[in-house]
């Protein structure tokens, strides 16, 4: 059974899905006014990790992630611009999916966007006024985070501690410093929704309540975001469910720091990396990679030196991906799948079923080179089965190879087989000529673009 550490417990539990076979997840998504940073890259890499991984196991997994299409700053870059908000936001969000099909980051079931959702959030912001939860002030509607019961459970701090640590504005009409925003009243030119409160548009923590409760439906399985989300976002979006009487997210996972250059990635600090520069420079399978070396509650470290090395091991993978590519068909060694399962199931402790999966391509590699191609077959299709469920797309390269290239490489094999080393010679050169890397492997000639 998976186990993982839920945060509001502080703890590994038992992941028990509310319907048997079945496994509900709401993801927080991206916020639509620039190009994705690395950040983002890693909390969608793990997550998808975790639903590839149980969805290879067996079960049905329904994934959700909303798009935020409107919010303060991509109305601030709009008027920046001169240009429609809306439009920014379509242009940002086809960016942000075409980034994360380079990852091989799954798309969501569903991906609400915010926009389409107003008139329910509305609902919704009424309900808590009129549970005398929320209220209005000149600027917008607010809950009051003393009314909710266990507020501090994601923080993992009391009320009080909270508060202390609140920063005071002084013009502030809030009750309490912790008190936020459930509906923004308009300003001058932004876009707005009709409601009680008159013109205005939602709160960024009002959205993912309505969306995950209206797809997913009470006491869905799990909620997730990156550690920076834990407070007060996701706090505050189960302060309005608890507040409304409704049942939120059973579980909570958030996971780690993404640090640059030993320090923690922050826009404040400069070092925010944009993730479409790494991806113009690196293969999106060696973030994945590096995002999987770590367990996915410990920071990472993104610098020249740790790509560089996940681009190494992503090379010996393909290697092992060409060198296997013939072997003689058939199932996997099931108790290397059992050992995977294990280190999985531990929450999710992918550095370990990384060394595992290494291991297995060099016993593989091994068997192949002693000739043993019987012994290796089973080991490779485990290793290939565990890179899958991980979604480490292994490539050996014949796959793009085009027809005329196909003919040479099956002639040279014919010369080899003859014995005719100068035919082999030549067709070899005539291969390196048209740019391929020719190797000779126990399974003939295999070509791979350099
Ligand atoms: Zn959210």
């Amino acid at each position: 059974m998976l186990r993982l550490h839920d945060t509001a417990l502080g703890r590994v539990v038992d992941i028990e899905p509310r319907d048997a076979g079945r496994f509900s997840m709401y993801v927080c998504g991206p916020t639509v006014y620039g190009p994705p940073h690395i950040g983002h890259a890693r909390m969608t890499l793990v997550f998808d990790v975790l639903r590839r991984y149980l969805e290879w196991t067996g079960v049905e997994v329904h994934h959700v992630s909303n798009i935020t299409d409107i919010d303060d700053q991509i109305i601030a870059r709009g008027e920046r611009e001169g240009r429609d908000p809306a439009e920014i936001a379509a242009k940002c969000e086809e960016v942000w999916y075409r980034a994360m099909d380079e990852l091989g980051v799954l798309r969501p079931h569903d991906d609400p966007h915010a926009t389409a959702y107003v008139d329910r959030m509305v609902e919704l912001v009424a309900a808590l006024v009129d549970r005398g939860v929320a209220y209005e002030t000149s600027d917008g509607v607010y809950l009051s985070v003393e009314k909710v019961d266990g507020y501090g459970l994601l923080a993992r701090q009391s009320l009080n501690d909270l508060r202390a640590g609140a920063r005071v504005e002084v013009s502030d009409e809030k009750r309490s410093p912790l008190d936020f925003v459930l509906w923004k009243k308009a300003k001058p030119g932004e876009p707005t929704w009709d409601s009680p409160w008159g013109p205005g548009r939602p709160g960024w923590h009002t959205e993912c309540v309505v969306m995950s409760l209206d797809l997913l439906g009470e006491g869905f399985d799990l909620h997730g975001g990156g550690q920076d989300l834990r407070f007060p976002h996701h706090e505050n979006e189960r302060a309005q469910a608890v507040a409304l009487g409704r049942t939120f997210a059973r579980h909570w996972m958030h996971n780690g720091w993404v640090e640059v250059e030993g320090e923690k990635m922050s826009k404040s600090l400069g070092n925010f990396v944009n993730l479409l520069d790494l991806l113009e420079r690196h293969d999106g399978r060696a973030y994945r990679l590096l995002v999987l070396r770590s367990h996915y509650r410990s920071p990472i470290e993104v610098t020249s030196d740790t790509l560089a090395d996940a681009e190494a091991a992503l090379a010996r993978l393909d290697a092992f991906a060409r060198t296997t590519r013939a072997l003689p068909a058939g199932g996997p060694d099931g108790e290397a799948l059992a050992r995977f399962r294990e280190r999985m199931d531990d929450d999710l402790d992918t550095p370990a079923a990384l060394a595992l999966l290494f291991d297995l391509v060099r016993r593989a590699n091994a068997a192949v080179d002693a000739g043993s191609p019987t012994e290796a077959a089973p080991v490779a299709a485990a290793a290939r089965a565990i890179a899958g469920a991980l979604g480490l797309e292994l490539r050996d390269a014949q796959a793009d190879v085009d027809e005329a290239t196909r003919a040479l490489v099956s002639r040279r094999d014919e010369a080899r087989a003859a014995r005719d080393w100068a035919t082999a010679d030549q067709l070899r050169d005539e291969l390196t000529a048209r740019g391929w890397v020719v190797e000779d492997t126990p399974a003939g000639t295999q070509v791979r673009r350099p």
